[in-house]
């Protein structure tokens, strides 16, 4: 089933290029070109409006330019409040699902960097991102914050269920998103119990996506497939015992979500679903279970750490062989994938980064297998919004700044805009890349988006 992007009616964007400042039309209108780029810019001299080859490698990912491709790695659960499945051994949680996960998620993130690619964990060790302080347990980790919205944080008895989960969840998706990662992988455990809880002896791998995005169908499903066949290969070599190929599963799990902007009958509890959902292509993994106890071992165990990770990057090597259309938008100067940190407060701990320079110079990358004929444009524009950030495309973007030349895969070209100024009380700018008939925040590469600088 595909869906359309949800549209903003309550947003309203009220500034675009097109009719407050002229779009830089070449390159040689720009001979200032140098002077405005930031001064941590990698290229500060690099003429704006030409073609960058790609610059090649020996990536298995991406050959052309894996420095322009960014892998969410997230290691599923985590912090003192939760553990994911716990030991059924009792060994404690060292021995639980969080600490497996993560185990496999940086066993991962060191192939993928060893390939070139850059690499966000989502969580990079036994921490929450949204809070984990519950001193009745003995977690004295930091205030819970609101992420999601919903007007509640926090743990425990007097809150509605998963209330803690789905702001961390929210947090998760956030950061993924910020970074603009081209796909997020979610890393997971499963146990597998009779109805009255008692553990089988039962070892399976299974892959979840949502086929309800506009690039479900055409990109999640496809990501979900090469994974899990490579993760089934990989641990059933390394196992001695049964396993099962439970295959993909389209759910909106959570992490791999649409945006829910009200329930629906197939999703009645918004509870249980992200207000901002993945923009990339999402995937969440069971690579095994601990309920049998031999697989419980092997995933404990380095070869069963490395097996899996294994099979997760090979799947991401036939994915990226066959993904055709994507862009990375990325402010000249700064890296593809660099994490937002978290700010102070009370509510979503990540937003997007300020936007520094007028006009703005930004890099724009062919990241799919398919070269771009000349003619693509950015498109964006200044949105009024009290959200961290925006979660689909805004009505009214126009096309901004110069026509692209054409990119081979791998190639960029640094272009320069100029949107005018923010709206009153501040506002997002967003960014998003036209080629051919395709808007590519549709097509899961995700827009850049930089908020007005405090006045
Ligand atoms: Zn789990």
């Amino acid at each position: 089933m595909t869906r359309r992007l949800p549209i903003f009616l309550a947003l309203t964007l009220v500034a675009c290029g097109s009719d407050t400042a002229p779009p830089s039309t070449s390159p040689s209108a720009t001979p200032a070109a140098s002077a405005v780029a930031p001064s941590r810019s990698a290229e500060p001299t690099a003429a704006a409006g030409a073609a960058v080859p790609a610059p090649g490698s020996d990536s298995v990912i991406y050959p052309p330019n894996p420095g322009q491709i960014v892998v969410a790695v997230e290691a599923g659960h985590g912090g003192c409040l939760d553990w994911g499945v716990p030991d059924p051994g009792e060994r404690g949680q060292d021995f639980s699902e969080k600490a497996i996960t993560m185990a496999i998620a940086r066993a991962l993130a060191d192939r993928l960097a060893a390939d070139g690619v850059r690499v966000l964990l989502v969580r990079d060790g036994d921490e929450a991102l949204a809070g984990d302080h519950y001193p009745a347990l003995g977690c004295d980790g930091a205030q819970f914050r609101d992420v999601n919205g919903d007007g509640i944080a926090g743990f425990g008895p007097d809150l509605p269920e998963a209330t803690r989960t789905r702001d961390e969840l929210q947090a998760r998706l956030d950061r993924a998103n910020l970074a603009r990662a081209d796909v997020l992988v979610s890393i997971h455990v499963d146990s597998i119990t009779d109805a009255a809880g008692t553990p089988l002896p039962i070892a399976r791998t299974e892959t979840f996506y949502t086929d309800e995005t506009p690039w479900g169908e055409m990109s999640a499903q496809p990501l979900a497939a090469s994974v899990q066949d490579a993760l089934v290969r990989a641990m059933d070599a390394v196992a001695a015992y049964e396993r099962q190929d439970r295959g993909i599963n389209a759910h909106n799990l959570y992490l791999v979500a649409p945006s829910l902007l009200e329930p629906t009958a197939e999703r009645p509890d918004p509870l249980r679903q992200p207000t901002r959902g993945a923009l990339m292509p999402a995937i969440l993994v069971e690579v095994g279970t601990i309920t049998l106890p031999e697989e419980h071992e092997l995933l404990l165990d380095g070869i069963g750490t490395a097996a899996a990770a294994d099979g997760i990057f090979e799947g991401l090597v036939a994915w990226f062989g066959q993904r055709d259309l994507a862009a990375r938008i990325t402010p000249a100067g700064t890296e593809p994938g660099d994490p937002p940190e978290a700010v102070p407060g009370e509510g979503p701990p990540f937003r997007p980064q300020p936007m520094e320079g007028r006009p703005l110079r930004l890099r724009i990358a062919n990241t799919g297998t398919r070269a771009w004929d000349a003619g693509a444009r950015l498109i964006g524009g200044w949105v009024a919004s009290d959200g961290p950030y925006l979660y689909g495309i805004p009505e009214g973007i126009t096309p901004v700044g110069p026509e692209l030349p054409a990119l081979e895969p791998g190639a960029s070209v640094v272009v320069e805009v100029d949107i005018g100024e923010p709206p009153p009380g501040g506002g997002l700018a967003w960014f998003s890349l036209q080629v051919g008939a395709e808007n590519l925040a549709g097509h899961g590469s995700p827009a850049l988006q930089l908020f007005s600088a405090a006045p």
